[in-house]
C-alpha cells in the first residue's frame, strides 16, 4: 500500500490549484482524476471569466475568495504566461428600474472590496460597445478573461515540478477512515479500451475532496450524507465568425433574481470568437451535457434586448457545462462555497458547491485549503 501525506480527489482547476499549493509545502502528494486528462469537467466548460466579486453577499466565502482570487489570478497569469486579458466588463440596464438595480449592485461590489466601479451613460456604453443597446451600465474594470486550459496545465506542471504525482484515468471508489489516516481505494486504467483495470489503495494522512459535481458522492463515501449537489446545465451558442465584430469585450445583463445564474451574457473569447450564454436549467443527470439542447432562437431571444442586431442565423450551438449547485430546484438564493474539515472525519477536507466563481477563486481557495491541511499535518 502506498503512503501519502495528501490525496486530492479531482483534477479540475480547483484540484490542480490545491495540488500546486500543497506540494510547495509537503512531499508525497497525489492527485487522482478519473478522466483521461485534467480539467475535462466544469473547469473547461465555462465562460473563462475572471469575475470581480460584485454579486456575492458581503462576508461570504464567494465574495472574499472571488475578490482575492481575481487579484491572485491576474498576477499569476502575468507571471507564468497564462493567456488572459484584463478587459473589464459592462453590466447593462435598459430602464430606470434597472438603473437603480445597477446602483445596488455597485454598492454590493464596493462592500466586497471591488475597486473602480462606476455607472456610465448610454454614450459611454456606445463608445466601448457600438452595437449594444443600454440606458446605462455598470463598468467593472477588474473583470477579465483567462484560458482555463492553459491555467490548468500550468498549475499541473508546477505541482509535478514540486514532486506531486498526478494520476489520470484513476477513479476513487472507496474511502475508509482509519485512526490516523484515510485509506483511498482507486481503480486505475478503466478506460474502456480492453486493458484490465487495477485496484490500488493509498493510505493518506489527509484527503481533499475536489470532485466538483461528484463532491457529494465522495463525501458520502466518508459517511457524510449532509450534502446534495443538483446539476444545472449552462448551454452556449457562438456568433458566426462574420458577426463577431458585434462585441468587443464582456457584456452582461443584470443577474437573475432567483440567484440561479448571471444571465445570458456576451463574451469575446481570447480567440476572438463571441460566446452567447450560458443558460441555466436543472438537469436530472450530472453528465447530461447534450440532451434536449435549446434552439438558437432561444439564445437570440435572450440576447436581443442587449444586442438588437442579433438574428438566429448569426448563431451556432456551442458547448455546455454543468454547475454544481447546492440549491434545490424551486428554491431561490445563493448557497456559499463549503470549504471545511469534515465534522466526523477530521483528516478530510470537503470542498462542496464550488460553482461560479470557482475558476476565478481557485488560487484563493487553494490558500484556504493549505491552512486547513496545516491543521491536520502539523
Ligand atoms: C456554464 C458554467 C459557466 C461558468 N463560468 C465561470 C466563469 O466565467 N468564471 C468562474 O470563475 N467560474 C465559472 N464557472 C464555475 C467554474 O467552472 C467552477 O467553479 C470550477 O471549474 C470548479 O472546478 P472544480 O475543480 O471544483 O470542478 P471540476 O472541473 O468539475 O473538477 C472536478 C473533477 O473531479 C473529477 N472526479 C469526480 N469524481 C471523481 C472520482 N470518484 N475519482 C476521481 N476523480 C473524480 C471529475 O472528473 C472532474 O475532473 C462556470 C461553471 C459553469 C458550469
Amino acid at each position: 500500500m502506498d503512503r501519502a501525506n495528501i490525496v486530492i480527489i479531482g483534477g479540475g482547476v480547483v484540484g490542480c490549484a490545491v495540488a500546486r499549493a500543497v506540494s510547495e509545502r509537503w512531499s508525497d502528494v497525489f492527485l487522482v482524476e478519473l478522466m483521461p486528462r485534467l480539467g475535462m469537467g466544469a473547469s473547461t466548460r465555462n465562460s473563462g471569466v475572471i469575475h470581480s466579486g460584485i454579486y456575492y453577499p458581503p462576508g461570504s466565502l464567494k465574495a472574499r475568495l472571488c475578490v482575492a482570487g481575481n487579484r491572485m489570478l491576474h498576477e499569476f497569469c502575468a507571471e507564468h504566461n497564462v493567456p488572459h486579458r484584463n478587459c473589464g466588463k459592462l453590466v447593462v440596464a435598459h430602464d430606470t428600474k434597472q438603473e437603480a438595480d445597477l446602483e445596488h449592485l455597485a454598492e454590493n461590489g464596493r462592500a466586497n472590496g471591488v475597486e473602480g466601479l462606476r455607472i456610465v451613460d448610454r454614450a459611454a456604453v456606445r463608445a466601448r460597445e457600438p452595437h449594444i443597446e443600454a440606458a446605462a451600465a455598470l463598468e467593472v474594470p477588474s473583470t477579465g478573461i483567462v484560458s482555463a486550459e492553459d491555467l490548468i496545465k500550468t498549475l499541473a506542471r508546477m505541482a509535478t515540478d514540486h514532486g506531486a504525482s498526478l494520476l489520470t484515468r484513476a477513479r476513487v471508489v472507496r474511502l475508509d477512515p482509519r485512526a490516523d489516516s484515510v485509506a483511498v481505494t482507486l481503480v486505475e486504467g478503466d478506460a474502456g479500451d480492453g486493458a484490465q483495470p487495477s485496484e490500488e489503495t493509498i493510505e493518506a494522512r489527509c484527503v481533499i475532496n475536489c470532485a466538483g459535481l461528484y463532491a457529494d458522492e465522495i463525501a458520502a463515501m466518508l459517511g457524510n450524507h449532509s450534502y446534495r449537489i443538483y446539476p444545472v446545465r449552462g448551454e452556449y451558442c457562438e456568433l458566426v465568425r462574420a458577426k463577431s465584430y458585434l462585441i468587443n469585450n464582456l457584456v452582461y445583463p443584470l443577474p437573475h433574481a432567483d440567484g440561479l445564474s448571471l444571465g445570458v451574457h456576451l463574451t469575446r473569447t481570447l480567440w476572438g470568437t463571441v460566446l452567447v450564454g450560458p443558460t441555466a436549467d436543472y438537469v436530472a443527470e450530472k453528465n447530461d451535457y447534450e440532451r434536449n439542447r435549446l434552439p438558437v432562437e432561444e439564445f437570440m431571444r435572450r440576447a436581443k434586448s442587449m444586442l438588437p442586431e442579433i438574428e438566429a442565423a448569426d448563431l451556432q450551438l456551442a458547448y455546455s457545462g454543468i454547475r454544481a449547485k447546492l440549491v434545490p430546484p424551486g428554491h431561490a438564493g445563493i448557497a456559499d462555497f463549503v470549504i471545511t474539515r469534515d465534522a466526523n472525519v477530521p483528516r478530510a477536507i470537503q470542498l462542496i458547491g464550488i460553482e461560479s466563481p470557482g475558476l476565478t477563486s481557485s488560487l484563493a481557495i487553494a490558500e484556504q485549503v493549505v491552512s486547513l491541511a496545516a491543521e491536520i499535518l502539523t
